[in-house]
């Protein structure tokens, strides 16, 4: 039973190119399979999330980040009564616009492309690859996703203004997204922030103490799991207390969001979209605690001086290597040289470099840069 301020299947704005239903799957879990069997979701099994392969095979890349954030959305999503499908849908495909190499990756992207009065940003990217770069069906380009998967993809993470994003005018950008895209950056961040907990001690980049010390809500449950489990391995009381933050946060985001949505008021998807905020949020505390652990990480995993390497090896690559097809488009694929007719060279070459795989970049460098 789906609640009324939730996305009714049957209502959606329907697909770019109307195509008859399918005898047992509806429209959202149609998007869902096509996400799952697009060429840009299976390469988010090669692409960095935080670690590269340097440091462990079983640290999260962005293929199980993805599933992390799926599996956590669904959760949330079913708890809420909202369209369970469309969340699934929205969550398998938002990172799908990622570049190689994680955030350094799109750093050095975005910098190389403003060299030309231009910019990289992965919501948008996600959208071309959705729309136009995926190749799978004879009658039209791209996946023909619903209305409101494309919107979701756009609008999950952040608002676009209409005056400077002419060309989204059609994802009413001046409306809230619905509950089920609000949920996503959400989790994403529920999970990214446990997950990275979790890599970067393994990886020996984060010690315990300094974890207990700079992470309150971590360090909540950590003395609980020490009450709980006295004899235990540290390595597990380490896990029981990622366990109960990841849950204390799914859990709080669950009760403040059916709290917002009692007062808002709201009974209708439209009422969710006209609503002046977004109503999918954390309690002030859970958000205070949400900070910290995130000012935590930024302040000693992610800017460690430890990472600087592979983060230099990054920029490296891709400033290098869209120098040098800038310099020598006779050497992109023909299907890019193509493009380059059509488009200005700077995006063509930064949507061939966006989509590659860590690995196959690397070879790329090897071969026109090595
Ligand atoms: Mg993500």
């Amino acid at each position: 039973m789906l609640a009324d301020y939730a996305v009714k299947v049957e209502e959606s704005h329907g697909r770019r190119f109307p195509e008859p239903a399918h005898p047992y799957r509806n429209d959202f879990q149609r998007d869902r399979d096509r996400v799952i069997h697009a060429r840009a979701f299976r390469r988010l099994e090669a692409k960095t999330q935080v670690f590269t392969r340097r440091y462990s095979d079983h640290f999260r890349n962005r293929l199980t980040h993805t599933i992390e954030v799926a599996q956590i959305s669904r959760t949330i999503g079913a708890q809420l009564a909202l369209n369970v499908d469309l969340v699934e849908a929205l969550a398998l495909v938002h990172d799908i616009g990622h570049p190689p190499f994680g955030h350094a990756g799109e750093k050095a992207l975005d910098a190389a492309m403003r060299q030309h009065g231009l910019f990289f940003d992965h919501n948008l990217h996600a959208l071309r690859i959705v729309e136009d770069f995926e190749l799978r069906y004879a009658a039209f380009r791209g996946l023909n996703l619903t209305f409101e998967v494309r919107e979701g993809i756009i609008k999950h993470s952040r608002d676009y203004r209409a005056e400077a994003y002419p060309e989204l005018r059609e994802y009413l950008l001046e409306q809230r997204p619905p509950l089920e895209a609000q949920l996503i950056d959400l989790t994403d961040e529920i999970a990214y922030d446990a997950a990275d907990l979790d890599d970067g001690f393994e990886a020996r980049l984060l010690t315990l103490e300094q974890m207990r010390a700079g992470v309150p809500v971590f360090e909540r449950f950590y003395s609980e799991a020490e009450r709980a489990y006295p004899q235990a391995l540290e390595k597990l009381k380490f896990n029981e207390a990622l366990k109960g933050m990841l849950d204390y946060f799914v859990g709080d985001l669950i009760r403040h969001t059916q709290d917002e949505i009692a007062a808002a008021q709201v009974r209708s998807v439209e009422d969710v979209r006209a609503c002046p905020r977004r109503l999918a949020g954390f309690s002030p505390q859970a958000d205070q605690e949400r900070r910290a652990a995130k000012k935590f990480l930024y302040a000693n995993l992610y800017s460690t001086a430890a990472l600087d390497p592979e983060k230099d090896l990054a920029e490296r690559v891709i400033t290098d290597l869209f120098a040098f097809w800038m310099a020598h488009p006779e050497h992109l694929p023909v299907s890019y040289q193509e493009k380059a007719r059509q488009e200005p060279l700077p995006r063509v070459v930064c949507d061939y470099l966006a989509g590659m795989t860590d690995n196959f970049i690397y070879e790329q460098y090897e071969k026109y840069c090595g």
